[in-house]
């Protein structure tokens, strides 16, 4: 693949392009970080804390409906919620084996354990099809906003939500949240899956009644192809995971949920008591509105790394290149299937990569094989299994004393080594749940060079 001239230009001038293009684990530091009110105002514009606190009254609404249908969310009372717990097992493990000092505290969000979808898609996924049912059954006279809403599991919702589809692009989990939820609803389901979406996330929707139809090109053309059938009926409704605002506000809510979380266990967030996330990233989706809802809690005192594979940095080169959408990793010359299906995105979210330009603080890329290592040592120390895509997180806390890259963006932060003592880091693990067992035993037994 020959690189383009833009590209040329970020190789040449920075080491860290260099090695984006040979494809080499690397960290990018946010050039364009702001304090965050300085650039608060602008992103009230697209989406302000009134969309947030909508966002969660309606999936308090719909909570009875939740509970009732799925059992498994009776815990939280029908919310959709995963824990936060600490992972000091696999600190020491991450010490030992791969000789790295981690400072503070190391936690896991566990959305890799939401219930319904298994992945951090049941944030967003289930939120947007929520919204969407609630906004047929308005317009067309089914419900009034007065229901209770346990009435979207009667049977004439059902056949209304029927003569309706719903269609969706994704790598896998995507698919698999819009999918289940959709389904249950009662709508026709489409999902067009990329080539690097693995075969029992394929199957399993199919045995939901769920159309799957596959593309042998990646993530970017299924949701091209996706989007243009949907838009030619008009009873069809897209999922657009590039520029969808409510998958972003169902994302986002995650971080006013953590606040109890962090309390719970007695952890402070301030100046002294930094926070530090690290995230798996696609195509930019999931992780851009946990970072948001994140620096709309937190502030300046939350710190928010994605990580991507080597093969898939499109995030990283879209907000790095300031082209945004307009960038794929092709034009780095980067080409390749990727073992982190969930993250196997060549072209970044246009609206993703603009609202979080100045929030990340950067962004770390990570081998493939890396990921098997670090899915062996969390079983092996804490006894979780969470799918390899998501154990892409884990390079955060091991490189951050590291890089030059981290080492800079601490000292400018005044990431002092005693703030940091005080820190707590948090590995967002974002899939996994519905793995079947003889999938994890291939997954264990993957041992890849690199
Ligand atoms: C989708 C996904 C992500 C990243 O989300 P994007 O919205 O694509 O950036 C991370 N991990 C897993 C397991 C996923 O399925």
């Amino acid at each position: 693949m020959p690189v383009k001239s833009y590209a040329q230009k970020m190789i040449d001038s920075d080491p860290v392009f260099r090695d984006i293009a040979d494809m080499k684990e690397t960290v990018w530091i946010n050039d364009k970080y702001l304090p965050f009110d300085m650039i608060d105002g602008v992103c009230q514009l697209v989406v302000n804390d009134e969309d947030i606190a909508e966002t969660e009254a309606r999936l308090r609404k719909f909570a009875p409906y939740i509970r009732k249908c799925f059992p498994e969310t009776a815990a939280d009372g029908g919310l959709i919620e995963s824990p936060l717990e600490e992972i000091n097992e696999m600190k020491k493990a991450l010490q030992d084996k791969c000789g790295a000092d981690i400072p503070g505290r190391l936690l896991l969000k566990m959305d890799s354990h939401l219930p319904i979808a298994g992945s951090v898609k049941a944030r967003g996924g289930i939120y947007e099809v929520l919204k969407h049912a609630e906004d047929l059954a308005l317009a067309e006279g089914m419900i009034t906003e007065a229901d209770n809403y346990e009435r979207f599991a009667d049977d004439d919702m059902k056949q209304f939500f029927g003569r309706y589809t719903v269609q969706v692009g994704s790598t896998g989990n995507l698919g698999l949240s819009i999918g289940i939820m959709s389904a249950f609803l009662g709508f026709k389901v489409k999902v067009h899956m990329s080539a690097d979406a693995k075969q029992w996330k394929k199957e399993m929707l199919r045995s939901k009644g769920v159309e799957v139809i596959e593309y042998e090109d990646d993530y970017s053309k299924a949701v091209q192809e996706g989007r243009r059938l949907s838009d030619m009926d008009p009873m069809s409704y897209f999922v657009d995971d590039e520029y969808s605002v409510p998958l972003f506000l169902g994302y986002a809510v995650a971080a006013g949920r953590m606040v109890s979380q962090l309390e719970a266990k007695g952890i402070k967030v301030d100046e002294d008591h930094p926070m530090i996330v690290y995230i798996p990233c696609g195509v930019g989706g999931a992780p851009g509105g946990v970072c948001y809802g994140l620096k709309r809690v937190f502030g300046d005192n939350v710190h928010v790394f994605f990580v991507e594979p080597v093969l898939f940095p499109s995030v990283l080169i879209g907000c790095a290149s300031d082209r945004y959408n307009d960038s794929n990793v092709s034009d780095f010359g980067i080409s390749g299937m990727s073992h982190a299906d969930g993250l196997a995105c060549a072209s970044p979210s246009g609206f993703v990569t603009r609202i979080d330009r100045n929030l990340i603080s950067g962004d770390f890329t990570v081998a493939d094989g890396r990921l098997y290592d670090y899915m062996r040592m969390l079983k092996e120390s804490e006894d979780i299994l969470i799918e390899p895509s998501s154990c892409a997180a884990f390079i955060g806390p091991c490189r951050l004393l590291e890089y030059e890259g981290t080492k800079k963006y601490l000292n400018d932060h005044e990431l002092t080594a005693e703030r940091l003592a005080n820190a707590t880091q948090i590995c967002w693990a974002t899939g996994g749940r519905l793995v079947p067992d003889e999938i994890w035993e291939q997954y264990i037994n993957t041992h890849l060079e690199y």
